[in-house]
């Protein structure tokens, strides 16, 4: 908390805690409401969620004992529409750390111009180290406890880390039986990110990486890297980076390297996406994986490539990690991965940041799109969801690249800059209430 910002949050009686993601996170976003003057009673309203659930319930597991959950649904800001965000199942899942994916939402909805809010929520479990039938118990029981905190009016979960589409099919369904006769048609709008097969939408599995590709072809050429024969390498082969991974890799990039929660491996030419993503789903990580070679921490930071993609958990790329980095170009899949200190060390190295509110709005877009077929009781053709999501991408982009231009930034700031002018503006509209 330095310079203005810290008059918003003294104001607040925040306490400076250089570890809290949230203050992390809303510093930088209030650091460029001042440069962009920003009203000061809106850096005071989105200096803080709206509303911060909380909720602890108990679930029988199959061995018969009751363990008790806890968890969470932070909802930031719904001045441009009903609150939208994922839902994390994770041990490491915090009150923080929600808050400021919370933030994160309400700027990447605000960037891509989408009619929504921002929110996100979590369970503190390893959704790993659950069965099957715990995990099903386990989200019906926290969707009751959350209650009508969501609707499809009103705030719409998705899918995160340790979280699917199952998972969401679980959402809606415990949703829908819980409304009344009157509302249960509408009910599955409740959540997107659904099986296709249970009103989900074409295209949404695959979104983010869709989105963070869409960019990364866009803006590399203009970064002097030409994208056919792009050298990458990925944190995190989960949803969102292994859809990269695949995607990107169909542009005639070539894989370097991939680090996850099981280790760092390598090959020299190329690692096969494909083959990779099954061996993953089959083992639960890229240990041991045929035709690659196991390198450390450190050697997979320091790998002299075109492009890295962080697309794990927040926090990861610190001043430690920034010293190693030998990309030119980091493109934020995660949300938050780069540490304030991180994030000077990479711009002083020279690294170019493209920030996560603009590479990984990809799902949320397509998340939009799969909210408007529900309450249309329809089902769209891929081949319009992909044309919807590169005009937002795209434009998105854009706004940054204006944004950077007129402001004379870097593109993160940049980013928050063209988010919250578009805030701005609409507070400015319809007023603060009464
Ligand atoms: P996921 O659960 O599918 O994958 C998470 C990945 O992170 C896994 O590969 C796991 O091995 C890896 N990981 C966990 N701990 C790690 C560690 N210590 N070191 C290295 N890797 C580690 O999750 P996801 O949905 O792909 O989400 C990844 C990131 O993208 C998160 O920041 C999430 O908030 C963000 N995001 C996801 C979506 C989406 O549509 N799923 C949309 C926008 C942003």
């Amino acid at each position: 908390m330095t310079g203005q910002t810290s008059t918003v949050l003294d104001e607040l009686g925040f306490r400076y805690e250089p570890d809290s993601l949230y203050q992390q996170v809303i510093s930088d976003v209030l650091d460029t409401g001042q440069q962009i003057d920003l009203p000061h009673q809106l850096q005071l309203i989105l200096a803080q969620p709206k509303n911060e659930i909380m909720v602890h319930y108990p679930v029988q597991m199959d061995d018969g004992h009751y363990r008790l959950f806890k968890g969470y649904r932070v909802q930031h800001n719904n001045i441009l529409g009903p609150y939208k965000g994922g839902i994390r199942f994770h041990p490491d899942v915090s009150l923080d750390h929600v808050k400021a994916l919370a933030v994160l939402m309400t700027m990447k909805c605000a960037l891509a111009r989408l009619p929504l809010g921002g929110a996100k929520g979590g369970v503190q479990v390893d959704s790993r180290a659950v069965s099957y039938d715990e995990l099903r118990r386990m989200t019906r029981r926290f969707t009751s406890a959350l209650g009508d905190n969501i609707g499809p009016n009103h705030d719409i979960p998705a899918p995160d880390v340790g979280t699917n589409a199952q998972v969401m099919a679980w959402i809606a369904d415990t949703y829908i039986n819980l409304s009344d006769a009157r509302s249960r048609f509408t009910g599955q709008a409740v959540v997107t990110g659904k099986p296709v097969s249970f009103n989900g939408s074409h295209g949404r599995e695959q979104a983010t990486g869709q989105g963070l590709v869409y960019i990364v072809t866009e803006l590399l050429p203009e970064l002097g890297i030409e994208v056919d024969g792009c050298s990458f390498s990925v944190i995190g082969y989960g949803n969102v980076g292994s859809w990269a991974a695949r995607l990107f890799a169909q542009h005639g990039a070539k894989l370097r390297a991939v680090m996850d929660h099981t280790g760092a491996i390598h090959h020299d030419a190329e690692l096969d996406t494909v083959a990779l993503a099954e061996h993953v789903e089959k083992t639960g990580g890229v240990a041991g994986f045929v035709n690659s070679e196991s390198i450390s921490v450190e050697q997979f930071y320091r790998l002299e490539l075109d492009l890295m993609i962080p697309a794990a958990l927040e926090q990861m790329i610190t001043d430690k990690e920034a010293a190693w980095v030998g990309a030119k170009v980091l493109a934020e899949g995660a949300n938050a991965p780069t540490t304030p200190e991180g994030d000077r060390l990479l711009r002083e190295k020279g690294v170019t940041i493209l920030p996560a509110i603009l590479c990984n709005a990809g799902g949320v877009s397509v998340s939009y799109m799969e909210w408007r077929q529900n309450r249309d009781a329809v089902q769209w053709e891929p081949n319009r969801v992909q044309e919807e999501l590169r005009f937002y991408m795209n434009a998105a982009a854009q706004r940054v690249k204006l944004a950077a231009h007129k402001y004379n930034t870097d593109l993160r700031t940049a980013a928050y800059a063209a988010a919250l002018e578009h805030v701005g503006q609409v507070y400015a509209l319809r007023g603060i209430f009464p």
